[in-house]
């Protein structure tokens, strides 16, 4: 599927590729440097924040027989391990090798010496997906882990990973991208892509996509194939579904005026439209949360340009202007305890229908 491609095609073969997660990319360049990478790695965080694709980069670092600029994913380890079928790199996924026999084989075949290169390194993806038996396993090989291997285990839920595992390990967080860097990320892949995606589509796709590359990219991909020569607002509008900004704004618009007859309408629309409330909600908290922080710090104008039409932003500034500080803070609250709730209703519209309401109430 092309949208798969797309996000193997562009993910980042050295560190300085490897966008929004600074924090961890300038320690690990560090200690290639000073030639101190450690025996066992955890890189904990949320789906398609790049974990993946910083161990291979490690990895690729750890045993690059170049002088500096590790990896150079020029020299000949560099480009077996890249081409994923070097001995020296093993890339589990503990979700489907999750027993003890898969940990034992990979115990008894860390004893041995690398084959080629300077470290055996051992990827295990989903690390938290192992049985108990599996994790015990793996831990007397971390107690005591031969000088020659390197162990960089992920996970997408670190509570699931006994404390044991993780006192082992170097522990890393990864956050959730940010949606500017999402959106620049979309525009220059569009861009190597041969086509243009402009503000509104790559701001839709990045609030989306959810702090997730893989998500943006997967997206983008699709619309590639069904869009023209520019994708556009409403190209991402049809195909995932995102409500129309009129009707955003009608939304928007009652609540500011404390008129909740109007914004129960909307919601009405909302639901004949068939568009989740879930999403509605998300677009509904974006708007909001903007109008906040312009009000807040008059100098986000300037960064909100970067990644809005600009029309968007005069209206956000206008609206912005229709209520208080403690108002639209007011507001914010109930439509983030809402969203957050996501508790199965009898009616799924019925947290959001509320949520207005009582926004469009308040005092
Ligand atoms: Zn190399």
């Amino acid at each position: 599927m092309k949208e798969v491609v797309l996000y193997r095609k562009y993910r980042p073969k050295n560190f300085s590729e490897v966008l929004g997660q600074d924090h961890i990319v300038n320690v690990l360049k560090r200690a290639l440097e000073l030639n101190r990478v450690a025996h066992a790695y955890l890189f904990a965080g949320p789906y398609g924040t790049g974990k993946t694709t910083v161990a291979r980069i490690l990895a690729r670092g750890a045993v690059c027989s170049a002088g500096e600029a590790r990896p150079c994913n020029k020299c000949e380890i560099c480009e077996e391990f890249a081409a994923g079928h070097a001995f020296d790199l093993v890339e589990l996924d503990a979700a489907s090798s999750r027993g003890i026999d898969e940990i034992r084989t990979l115990r008894e075949a860390a004893e041995l010496m690398p084959f080629r290169a300077p470290y055996k390194v051992y990827i295990i993806d989903e690390v938290h997906m192992l049985t108990r038996e599996a994790f015990n396993a793996l831990l007397k090989t971390l107690e005591e882990p031969p000088a020659h291997v390197i162990f960089i285990l992920a996970t997408t839920e670190l509570a699931k990973v006994p404390d044991t595992i993780i006192s082992r390990c170097q522990k890393f967080d990864f956050h959730k991208i940010p949606e500017d860097v999402l959106q620049k990320s979309l525009v220059a892949v569009a861009k190597k892509e041969g086509t243009e995606i402009d503000a509104e589509a790559a701001g839709l796709v990045s609030l989306f996509a959810d702090g997730s590359f893989r998500d943006a990219q997967s997206m983008l991909g699709q619309l590639v194939s069904v869009s023209g020569e520019k994708i556009q607002g409403s190209d991402v509008r049809m195909l995932f579904g995102a409500p129309p900004a009129s009707l955003v704004g009608r939304m928007t618009e009652a609540v500011l005026a404390k008129d909740p007859n109007r914004a129960v309408s909307a919601v009405d629309e909302m639901v004949k439209s068939g568009i989740d409330p879930q999403i509605f909600l998300k677009f509904l908290l974006r708007d909001f949360r903007n109008m906040f922080l312009l009000k807040m710090r008059p100098e986000y104008e300037k960064e909100l340009a970067k990644m809005m039409p600009d029309g968007t932003v005069m209206d956000l500034k206008k609206n912005a202007d229709k209520a208080g500080e403690k108002e639209l803070e007011q507001i914010l609250s109930l439509l983030i305890e809402t969203y957050s709730a996501r508790k199965l209703s009898y009616l799924p519209h019925l947290p959001l229908e509320l949520a207005i309401v009582k926004a469009a109430m308040r005092s």
